[in-house]
Order: structure tokens, then C-alpha cells, then sequence
């Protein structure tokens, strides 16, 4: 732990997963760290609320990262914190793929999802083994902990100190997406799998095959098995906030909730401190900061920086960036028999092969266990999302209608799988892009990162530095990607150049 005379003093805009991370390992490390978050619960995407007796995961549902070794794991260890309560899901998604009626499993067990695989697209299997072999390599390199994409010289020493003969492996496929992959291994016309990849990857990727860098679908594709896995937590996701809070205040932070950064203030393009609004008593106070990290979108990063003129070039590739999607997402309270017996925690539907993943035409669904803290005894929860184009949730006539509109399509759509009768029925509420906007101040409801094309993924995406060297960002814009354990490992990376950087002033 570094032990400073006068304690450096932090800001920490935003209390979801990715700013608790960063400011919960700083204040373990010595620094003085406020977090402000303008929402009433801490946890962003990753957080939950109450309705009657149900409690509903508003984004994440399942987490990556909690084995021994991984990322969650690394990081409640050091902070000297409880490992959350969780049970692996297997299978980690039962996808149905369109006018099927038997899902695709995706097996924990390794040679269980090579059966699995094999049995479902035949002649596939090269693909595949590619795919694990890149996994290998890749997650190898990962938990060395390099510095993507570098921006000094000590970035590039951390980037240069995880690489490994193997990892030399993978850079032919730097450039590579999956749909040149499918290519390569003549496959581009089996759309049964095709439609599979487009699927699961657009999940973690944001967007298809055919544009996901290969390198990052490998990790997604490859993180559901053993050793590693995705996990359900017992209780609800909110578990993952509450730990890192605890660690936080423990170690003398402090967290204002309900508190809204307006702006990063600047002098001589260094950040002095944080413009905040109290919502409570409408106070506007600054927050003095040697240095700030912002747990924020990209694109709310710009806003928070207004005009600053070292910013141009940043601010102009970020208004470059294709538009991001939001989420509709509709939270069901349910009579337990609405489930059938044996259902999967996680499952994806889609509907017509013809239409985009998005709009309610593709669901992913989550659903509670039996005493898993969500629903009381006879009950559970569904919680089903879809992509969607945040523009038309704000450019609308009637936004009432539209949001009842895709409630009762959505239904309509589970209802085929769960017995959604009015008897069965509890609870619903629906959440679109401009409920995360409110809920979450992310530009838009934009939701999930920028995207993983070859443009924006690992070396090529957006760093944690910013343009002005006393401002760091961490979360889902940057490597590596979207995801509990993603902005995880984006927090670890932020706090060890900040330490790098402390140490030697
Ligand atoms: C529907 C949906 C399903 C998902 N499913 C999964 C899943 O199953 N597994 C998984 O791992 N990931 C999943 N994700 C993605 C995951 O939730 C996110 O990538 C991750 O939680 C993002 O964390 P973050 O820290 O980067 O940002 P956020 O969660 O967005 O947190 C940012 C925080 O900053 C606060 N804030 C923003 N602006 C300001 C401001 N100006 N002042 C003060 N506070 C501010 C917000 O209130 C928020 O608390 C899902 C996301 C969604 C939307």
C-alpha cells in the first residue's frame, strides 16, 4: 500500500461497477477518493430495484469473472472483501434459434459443448478449434494484465511484459472479424450458425459476426466453459456494488449518491476538480481533485469537458463512432409455474432469420432460481432485453404507446415459452433507452460500450488516458469492452497507471 504525507485527492465520477472498482482499490491503496453518482443506488447497469416483493437486476444478470483467477475474483481478494455467493450457470445460454423448438446449449463442461457444437453444425469444427486456440492465447495474455491500446511509455512496458511466444500467435488475426474467419473455413453459408454467432455476439460484441474483431469473439465465445464460466449471484447483482462499497468506506472513501458531476473543471489542460449538484438541495459545489477518474460513457466524457480545446481531435472521433444501441428491457414478477421445469438461467430467442437482432425480434432472457433472493417462495423473475435504436425511444410521437407497444410484443413473444396468462402474471415494468438515460445518465440510453468492430476493440479502441493527463476513463468504452468483469479489468488498469504515475512524481 503507498503511503502519502497528504493523501492524493480523487474524484470518481460514477458509482457502477467499473468507478466502485477504481475507487475502492485506490482507497485500499492510500488515496482520497470521493465518488459521486447521480443515482439513488450505487451500481449503474449493474444495479437493482424493488418492485412489491421482487427484486430485478436492471442490466447485468450474469457475471463473468468470479473463479479463482478471475478478474472479480483478483480484485475482491485484494480489497479483503467476501467473494459473492454464486452458482455457475450450466448451460451458460440455451439458444433457440429461429422456428426451432430445441436450444442450442452452451455447456459449461468443455467437451459437453464440443458434442454440443459438433452435433449441431456439422462440419464446423476447424472454426471452433481456432476459436479455443485464440481463446488460449488470448485469456492467457489478458491475465498478465497488458495496457490496450498503450498511450506512454509505461502503457507500452506492461503491454510488451504480457506478451508470451504464444500471444505472438494470435496476431495474424489482428485484423481478421469472424465473418472472414467463417470464410476462411468455408462457412459462410451455413446461416444455422451464422445466425447462432450473430446471436451470442451481438450480446457481448454489440454487433454481428460478420464485423466482431475474431480475437474478441474468441473471448466471448470461449469464457461460458471451464475453468471459467458465468456465474448467477445469490441474492440479486446489487451484491457486486454493496461489496465494493463496504471496501470503500472502510478504507475512508466516501460515496455521494444522488449528487450529478455537470462538469470537469480544468486549468491549463489539467483537471482541478468536479462541478456537483446536490439533487437534494439543488447545492452546486466544487470538488477539488488532483486527479479525476470518469466511470462514463465516451460520449458523456466530451459533454462533461465542454469546449476544451486539447480535446478536439478526441471529441471529434468520438462524434465518429457508430451510433450505439440501447436496451428495451420488460422485469416480470411471475406465479413459478409460468417456468417450465428445468429451464436454463439464460436463454435467446429469435425470431425472424429476415429481421435484425434487435427490436423485441431477439429476447435474452434471465430467469430467477428458487431462493435465490429475487422472488419470494412460489415465484420468480423474468427479465427479457433486446436491442434497440435509442433514436426512435426519443424522436417519437407518442412515447407511452411505443413503450406499451413493445410490453405487450415482448410478452407476446415469451408468452410462447412461459405460460404468461393474466393468473400467472404479477408484475411487469418495462425499461427503455431514455429509462437508462434517467436512470444511468448514459448519453442517449446508449448501453454496453462502443461496439467491438475491428475499428474500436483492443489496440485500436478507446484508452483509459485521455487527452488531458490528469483524467482517466473507466468502464465500458474502453478495452476490455462491456460487462462486470470487462470494466473491471478497465478499473485494475486505471488504478495502476495512476499508481505508476503517483509513485514517481
Ligand atoms: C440490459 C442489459 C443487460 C446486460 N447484461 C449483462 C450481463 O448479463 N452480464 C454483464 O457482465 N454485463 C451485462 N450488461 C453490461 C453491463 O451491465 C455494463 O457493461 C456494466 O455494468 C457497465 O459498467 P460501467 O461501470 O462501465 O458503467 P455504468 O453501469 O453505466 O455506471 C456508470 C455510473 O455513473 C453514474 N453517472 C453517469 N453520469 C454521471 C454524472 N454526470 N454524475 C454522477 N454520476 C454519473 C451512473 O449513475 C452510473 O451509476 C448488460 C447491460 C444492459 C443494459
Amino acid at each position: 500500500m503507498t503511503n502519502f504525507r497528504v493523501p492524493v485527492r480523487v474524484a470518481v465520477i460514477g458509482a457502477g461497477i467499473g468507478g466502485l472498482t477504481a475507487a475502492a482499490l485506490l482507497a485500499r491503496r492510500g488515496y482520497a477518493v470521493s465518488v459521486f453518482d447521480l443515482a439513488l443506488v450505487p451500481g449503474g447497469c449493474a444495479s437493482t430495484f424493488k418492485r412489491d416483493r421482487f427484486t430485478f437486476d436492471v442490466g447485468a444478470t450474469q457475471v463473468a469473472g468470479l473463479e479463482p483467477g478471475g478478474i472479480h475474483h483478483r480484485i475482491f481478494s485484494e480489497l479483503d472483501i467476501a467473494i459473492p455467493a454464486a452458482t455457475p450457470c450450466d448451460p451458460a445460454c440455451a439458444v433457440f434459434l429461429p422456428g426451432e423448438t430445441k436450444p442450442v446449449n452452451i455447456w459449461r463442461n468443455l467437451d459437453k459443448w464440443r458434442e454440443e457444437r459438433q452435433r449441431q453444425f456439422p462440419g464446423s469444427e476447424p472454426f471452433w478449434q481456432l476459436m479455443e486456440n485464440l481463446f488460449r492465447w488470448s485469456w492467457a495474455f489478458q491475465s498478465r494484465d497488458p495496457v490496450l491500446p498503450p498511450r506512454d511509455l509505461w502503457d507500452l512496458t506492461q503491454l510488451v511484459q504480457a506478451v508470451r511466444p504464444d500471444t505472438l500467435l494470435t496476431l495474424p488475426f489482428t485484423f481478421w472479424t469472424v465473418g472472414d474467419a467463417l470464410r476462411w473455413f468455408q462457412l459462410d453459408d451455413d446461416r444455422r450458425l451464422r445466425t447462432f454467432l450473430d446471436l451470442q455476439l451481438k450480446l457481448y460484441s454489440q454487433v454481428e459476426a460478420e464485423d466482431t474483431a475474431l480475437l474478441y469473439a474468441a473471448t466471448a465465445l470461449g469464457v461460458s466453459q471451464e475453468p471459467q464460466g458465468l456465474y448467477h449471484l445469490h441474492g440479486s447483482m446489487q451484491v457486486l456494488s454493496d461489496r465494493l462499497v463496504e471496501a470503500l468506506k472502510r478504507d475512508g472513501g466516501s460515496l455521494k449518491m444522488r449528487h450529478t458531476v455537470e462538469s470537469i473543471e480544468t486549468q491549463n489542460n489539467r483537471v482541478t476538480g468536479v462541478r456537483v449538484r446536490n439533487q437534494k438541495t439543488g447545492e452546486i459545489l466544487t470538488e477539488p481533485a488532483d486527479l479525476v477518474v470518469a466511470n462514463v460513457t465516451v460520449q458523456n466524457l466530451i459533454n462533461l469537458l465542454g469546449d476544451l480545446a486539447s480535446i478536439r481531435p478526441y471529441r471529434h472521433r468520438v462524434e465518429k463512432l457508430p451510433s450505439a444501441s440501447g436496451a428495451f428491457a420488460i422485469y416480470l414478477g411471475v406465479k413459478d409455474r409460468a417456468v417450465p421445469a428445468n429451464c436454463p438461467p439464460h436463454l435467446q430467442f429469435f425470431d425472424d432469420p429476415h429481421k435484425p437482432i434487435a427490436e423485441n425480434n431477439s429476447l435474452f432472457v434471465s430467469v430467477s432460481r428458487p431462493g435465490d433472493g429475487r422472488a419470494p417462495e412460489g415465484n420468480a423473475t423474468l427479465i427479457a432485453s433486446s436491442f434497440t435504436d435509442t433514436r426512435m425511444w426519443w424522436n417519437c410521437k407518442d412515447y407511452d404507446a411505443l413503450k406499451q407497444h413493445y410490453t405487450n410484443d415482448a410478452i407476446d413473444r415469451l408468452d410462447r415459452y412461459f405460460d404468461l396468462s393474466t393468473e400467472n402474471l404479477l408484475y411487469v415494468e418495462a425499461a427503455t433507452p431514455r429509462t437508462f438515460q434517467r436512470f444511468t445518465g448514459r448519453e442517449s440510453g446508449i448501453v454496453g460500450g462502443i461496439g467491438q468492430r475491428i475499428s474500436t476493440f483492443g489496440p485500436f479502441g478507446f484508452a483509459n488516458r485521455t487527452p488531458v493527463s490528469n483524467l482517466w476513463l473507466v468502464g465500458d468504452s474502453t478495452h476490455p469492452g462491456e460487462g462486470t468483469a470487462g470494466v473491471s479489468y478497465s478499473a485494475l488498469t486505471v488504478v495502476r497507471q495512476i499508481e505508476a504515475k503517483w509513485q514517481h512524481l
